[in-house]
């Protein structure tokens, strides 16, 4: 077991369980949170607890496999190995904020979308909390640089990994630990309508961004599976719960894709599904795969279709491309490895 996969409070119980000080455990938190490589660099530790930490525990840290870094932006894409040989992705981008990382949730993904590298060869496994915690910590090792905002939205689906992307993110909320803010952070899921549900009574406020991608069943469904499973009237109902419970505005997510959702009656349909919600449409020219048969929209027709949304009432960006040198969009630079 990693070190760092245990929560303060699990923690805690092993540290009291194994005759030590309970005040210990917020300072071997504060060390595995903080990037250490091995209980030796726990300087204020005794050594034989330090020995005990290393019989039974690893403390590992993903790899830098591949590093990509654009010449037009900045933007640096890792792909990181975990002690298991497996490869996930993970992509530091600049803004004038500081810098925003997007990590993966799982090693691969099996929500099936049609326009995604990321679901092309299913899922192999969950991440643990600390192997998603970890990307952050090993970028910031690598650049020698904090990071101050953190994007669920590389490869997976947080919400099919449920339990290790909530001790994940208690973990990196910690005073002790990277002691990231909650409002710092943006988890985007496919939309499982009931672990929306479970997840606004969780009292973690967070940003949240839902792929809605369609704005009527049929469409929804033609792109993404999980459409059959949650119909639209579901994740709807799920949204107003968590808006209800959090005040939070939800932000929902719209890949264009030409001939299949992007159509002005497509807008039309998209306004009159959020017509009164409070929240915000972010759309993004789908980023062509090379397996996939998905065309991107043009500059004028992703104008005109935020500009449609907006004449209806809607708030809607265009997200800005970055790393456009390097673009091996959403899982397709670890489909490289594969
Ligand atoms: N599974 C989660 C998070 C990972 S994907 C989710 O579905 O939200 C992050 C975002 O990128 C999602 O909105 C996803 O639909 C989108 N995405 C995936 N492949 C894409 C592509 N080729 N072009 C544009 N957006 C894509």
């Amino acid at each position: 077991m990693n070190l760092g996969d245990l929560t303060k409070s699990e923690l805690k119980e092993y540290i009291t369980s194994i005759g030590q000080k309970a005040f210990r455990t917020g300072q071997i938190f504060s060390w595995i949170h903080g990037g250490i490589e091995s209980p030796d660099e726990m300087t204020n530790i005794p050594i034989p607890l330090r020995q005990k930490l290393s019989e039974d525990f690893e403390i590992f840290l993903p790899t830098v496999y591949k590093k990509l870094v654009s010449k037009l932006d900045g933007t640096v894409k890792y792909l990181f190995k975990l002690s298991d040989g497996n490869i996930i992705e993970s992509v530091v981008m600049d803004y004038h904020h500081g810098k925003s990382i997007c990590i993966s949730s799982q090693v691969g993904c099996r929500m099936g979308c049609s326009f995604c590298a990321s679901t092309l060869h299913g899922l192999e496994r969950n991440l643990s909390p600390f192997e998603i915690e970890g990307q952050i910590l090993r970028a910031q090792k690598d650049l020698g640089e904090k990071i101050s905002n953190v994007v669920i939205m590389g490869i997976g689906e947080p919400f099919d990994n449920y339990d290790n992307i909530i001790k994940f993110l208690k973990n990196i909320n910690d005073e002790s630990g990277v002691n990231m803010g909650y409002r710092h952070i943006t988890l985007s899921t496919c939309g499982l309508a009931d672990r929306i549900r479970d997840f606004a009574d969780e009292e973690i406020p967070i940003n949240l961004a839902i792929s809605l991608h369609a704005p009527t069943d049929e469409v929804r469904k033609g792109l993404m599976p999980v459409a059959k499973a949650y119909s639209l009237e579901k994740l709807m109902s799920a949204c107003d719960y968590y808006f209800e419970k959090t005040h939070r505005r939800i932000t929902f997510e719209y890949a264009l894709v030409k001939g299949q959702n992007a159509s002005f009656g497509e807008a039309k349909r998209l306004a009159e599904l959020l017509r009164g919600k409070n929240c915000h449409v972010n759309l993004i020219p789908v980023n062509p795969v090379t397996e996939r048969n998905n065309i991107r929209t043009n500059e004028k027709e992703t104008r005109d279709f935020q500009r449609a949304l907006e004449s209806m009432g809607i708030n809607a960006t265009i997200r800005r491309e970055l790393g456009a040198d390097i673009n091996a969009s959403c899982g397709q630079l670890r489909n490289n490895e594969l």
